[in-house]
């Protein structure tokens, strides 16, 4: 394996808990009585131990930790020490190391903000979702907005110079003036990086059965669209870059954990439900703590599935992955990978977005990569795109 693939590498961890689970998620997480936050923390640190010793993961050194859930910040300061303290034991990392953390305003208070400041995390981001108080309660959040601007003017206290906040736009009910709100809200906490995302609903949450029964209504398509491009006109008047579809930075301060799944870099995932992705090689560990604990118990690795990918399923997810991000697909690169030139093997989906074309998608010799109408049609174009032989 070429040396700049055992130099690039990200850790995820899992931490699995939250205090109580939001209406519209399903990212894994399990709202468990806190004893159980301590069997975990030494199971993530069975697993590490694990890891420490099989290729390529023994060798590989990591550039970034980002430690996401669930909700990290219900762990004690000390868990967290626990586990940074495991995986700099059984890991290499660079000097340069970025270590983000995932917080909620409701389980984060100064005193942690500062030990995480001493543990070297230098990067937090904040679940915050919306600034008013009506929709934080129809979501199922446990916070308000004052505890989310709290909770960023502590953050900031405590030291923190590059601060992420979550948002969701397209809430039932909610009107472009609100979403406007949330916005200028947002940018007004004057932090480095903003992760916007359309409401999904996810099936087996509580608010796809309320839109299927009827108790909520989605947004339209036109009133979502409407919102997506106001998020990017005011972030970018504010100085944010547009990078990546759902992400906006001050320049320099890109995610650079999220950076490396985008740009195809190996990553290790720990805890249930984490995935991890080296090469030509992808797996996942189960999505269930019970299990997990079981199994690491056992002395067994907490695996639930792995697959080997085929050549087209490589190269689909390097157009999807690339297309995602404001640079786009370098089509020099793009032809070393993969032995193809990029206008000759997408010819046929060239000609059928043809008419189209400027308004979705910029390309010249070098690369090709969605405009802001283009990444509203993300889905269709990757479609365009996929490749089946
Ligand atoms: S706090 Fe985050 S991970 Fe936990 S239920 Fe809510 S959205 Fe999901």
């Amino acid at each position: 394996m070429a040396e700049s693939f055992f130099m690039n590498a990200a850790l995820y961890i899992h931490i699995p808990f939250c205090h109580r689970k939001c209406f519209y998620c399903d990212f894994y997480s399990e709202v468990a009585p806190e004893p159980q936050y301590g069997d975990f923390v030494a199971a993530l640190c069975a697993e590490m131990k694990m890891y420490a010793s099989i290729m390529p993961w023994q060798e590989i050194t990591f550039e970034t930790i980002y430690i996401g859930g669930g909700t990290p910040s219900v762990l004690s300061d000390k868990q967290i020490a626990t586990i940074l303290n495991s995986a700099h034991t059984n890991f290499h990392f660079t000097e340069n190391l970025d270590i983000t953390i995932e917080v909620n305003p409701e389980s984060i208070k100064f005193e942690k903000l500062k030990s995480y400041k001493a543990l070297g995390i230098n990067r937090i981001s904040i679940g915050v979702q919306s600034f008013h108080d009506d929709e934080l309660k129809l979501l199922g959040r446990l916070h308000d907005a004052t505890a989310a601007r709290q909770a960023v003017h502590e953050a900031r206290r405590a030291g923190f110079d590059d601060m992420s906040v979550d948002m969701i736009f397209g809430l039932p009910g909610q009107s472009l003036d609100v979403w406007r709100e949330n916005l200028m809200s947002a940018i007004e906490l004057d932090v480095q990086h903003l992760s916007m995302y359309g409401l999904t609903y996810e099936h087996g949450t509580k608010f796809d059965d309320w839109r299927r029964t009827g108790k909520i209504r989605a947004a339209t398509d036109e009133l979502e669209r409407e919102m997506y491009l106001l998020a990017i006109e005011t972030a970018e008047t504010y100085g944010f870059e547009h990078y990546e579809i759902s992400n906006f930075a001050r320049p320099g301060f890109e995610s650079r954990h999220n950076q490396k799944y985008w740009d195809g870099s190996p990553y290790l995932g720990l805890g249930p439900s984490a995935h991890s992705y080296w090469g030509v090689n992808r797996q996942w560990n189960v999505r269930s703590l019970n299990r997990y604990l079981k199994l690491i118990d056992q002395g067994k690795m907490p695996i639930d599935g792995a697959e080997q990918l085929d050549n087209s399923t490589q190269e689909t997810e390097y157009i999807m992955l690339r297309l995602r991000t404001g640079r786009g697909i370098d089509l020099i690169d793009y032809q070393q990978r993969f032995g193809y030139e990029f206008g000759t093997r997408y010819a046929a989906a060239l000609r059928r977005l043809e008419s189209q074309l400027p308004a979705l998608i910029k390309m010249n010799a070098n690369l090709i990569r969605l405009t802001r109408d283009g990444f509203l049609l993300y889905d269709d174009i990757c479609g365009e795109f996929s490749v089946s032989d």
